[in-house]
């Protein structure tokens, strides 16, 4: 690849027009101006009812500069020493990252809030499920932190208790007369950016939590107990993995909440192998076929890699898919310099980029699309809550209810025993 072409592409990725944003919340384009959506900012978002509700952020964070907040947050995070550890999620914008201690996918962060046992706070700059997690893992005397109670995740929204429950029921009505074989009708799997409430839920149900590292081994558990799986909230990485797997599309129906059956008939629910919600990842369902297509005439040779929360054409048309770890080893143990188009969260890709520049690594969609929802953590709140530590006082702690605490472990331990 010439220079020039190079050079064209990491221009492509930072130099974007300001109204080439994929959210109405960030149309001022946060990559060049972070100041259009600054600390703070996150207060005028439409945020879902029922929400955790992030109270003000004092006025000195909101206007303090941004080398102002960086003296700040690594003074504090120096006072706090080993009684604080800082936890990022890949997706994170690099703004925070930089002050991470570990930094993963919300596998390996679930992993290093269990490990992490001397720290008195862990303060998680991902969103709220993964912060829950975390709760549920590390120790009681352990405060988790979410420095901005806004971030979200819009494909855990999408699946709720009450929603969940129901179709549990209507399933559990039209299975009782099944015969016995010694599996049970269904197991439920949540992926893991699910509410802790219905990490409960799959653990009280004999069911477990995956993620994109480990669905296949997942499910693989759940089909020697069940006779199907009610997979939830994602769609995507249940039918790609089960695709995988060798399970038709055809006996993989999709539940629509709030519909009778789910909006599929009885003969098809009791033919059913895997049954999807239907939840999507507002950021990976943007990926389209049409993209790669154009990165193969672009860049013939290229080698694209693609999250499985991506829809299955898309999945289809890569060379490979899988999780965030994947992508990060894949371009890690490239020994020759290549060309890799990337269908997931443009942090990622553009740190990916900047990481490992013997490579070209582009990301498939043209249009900057980060997760708007963790994209709400800002210096300025990662500052308010490290110095309020420093003084004494845990903010915007997560605390799962004690009723969920349980069964949610159990679930996650499941997780944590099957292997990616
Ligand atoms: S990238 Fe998608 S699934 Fe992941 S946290 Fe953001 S909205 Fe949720």
């Amino acid at each position: 690849m010439s220079e020039q072409t190079l050079s064209s592409t990491i221009t492509r990725l930072t130099l974007l027009a300001p109204d080439s944003t994929c959210s109405t919340d960030l149309a001022t384009n946060p990559w060049d101006t972070p100041a259009g959506y600054g600390p703070g900012a996150s207060q005028e978002d439409n945020i879902p009812t029922g929400y955790p509700v992030q109270g003000g952020l004092p006025e000195e964070y909101k206007r303090a500069s941004d080398e102002e907040l960086d003296t700040r947050i690594r003074a504090a995070r120096e006072t706090l020493g080993e009684r604080a550890v800082i936890l990022g999620h890949f997706y994170q914008r690099d703004e925070v990252v930089q002050y991470a201690d570990f930094v993963g996918d919300s596998f390996q962060l679930a992993n290093a809030a269990q490990t992490r046992d001397k720290a008195e706070a862990i303060i998680f700059c991902g969103v709220h499920f993964m912060a829950e997690t975390a709760d549920i893992l590390s120790k009681p005397e352990q405060a988790v932190i979410l420095p901005n109670l806004a971030a979200g995740c819009s494909m855990a929204d999408m699946a709720d208790g009450p929603s969940v429950q129901q179709c549990w029921d209507e399933l559990s009505e039209l299975y009782k007369d099944e015969p016995d074989d010694g599996r049970m009708p269904v197991i439920p799997v949540t992926y893991m950016n699910c509410s802790a409430e219905l990490k409960a839920f799959v653990g009280k149900n004999g069911g477990l939590v995956c993620t994109s590292s480990n669905a296949a081994t997942v499910l693989a558990w759940a089909f020697e107990r069940g006779r199907r799986v009610l997979f939830f909230p994602d769609q995507h990485l249940g039918r790609n993995t089960a695709k995988a797997m060798g399970v038709p599309l055809e006996k993989m129906p999709m539940w629509t909440p709030r519909k009778a059956l789910g909006g599929n008939s009885e003969e098809t629910m009791r033919e059913a192998q895997v049954i999807l919600w239907h939840g999507f990842c507002s950021v990976h369902k943007r990926f389209n076929p049409a993209q790669i297509t154009k990165a193969r005439e672009d860049y013939p040779g290229v080698r694209v890699i693609v999250h499985p929360e991506c829809p299955m054409e898309v999945v289809d048309a890569a060379d490979e898919a899988g999780s965030t770890d994947y992508i990060r080893r894949a371009i890690a143990d490239a020994t020759e310099p290549t060309v890799f188009a990337i269908g997931t969260e443009i942090n990622m890709v553009n740190r990916l980029a900047s990481e490992y520049p013997q490579h070209t690594i582009f990301c498939l969609d043209p249009v900057i699309c980060p997760c708007s929802t963790m994209y709400r953590i800002h210096p300025g709140y990662l500052a308010w809550v490290l110095e309020e530590l420093v003084a004494g006082r845990v903010v915007n702690r997560i605390q799962v209810p004690e009723n969920q605490q349980g069964d949610a472990k159990i679930a996650l331990e499941r997780m944590l025993a099957a292997k990616p």
